[in-house]
């Protein structure tokens, strides 16, 4: 991974600067890599509308290069 990352604390951050300086650079880190939105349920898995949304339980934005979940939400109206 290339080091264009600034992790470095500031003197005066505080927990809001040093949260959003790694949320910045969790995203940045992703730049030019093949990124889906998933979504996850009763449904089959993949790209298709789901036709209820209750059956959705999950929604991923996922880094197909890094194998990783770059942010996610469960469904608060989910029903198993
Ligand atoms: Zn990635």
């Amino acid at each position: 991974m290339t080091n264009i990352h600034n992790t470095e604390r500031k003197p005066n951050d505080n927990i809001s600067d040093v949260i959003a300086r790694q949320e910045f650079n969790d995203l940045l880190a992703h730049v030019g890599h093949d990124v889906e939105i998933v979504a996850y349920g009763k449904e089959p898995y993949g790209k298709e509308p789901f036709a209820n949304v209750a059956n959705v339980a999950n929604v991923a934005i996922e880094c197909m290069d890094c194998f990783t979940v770059i942010y996610d939400r469960d469904n608060p109206d989910y029903h198993a």
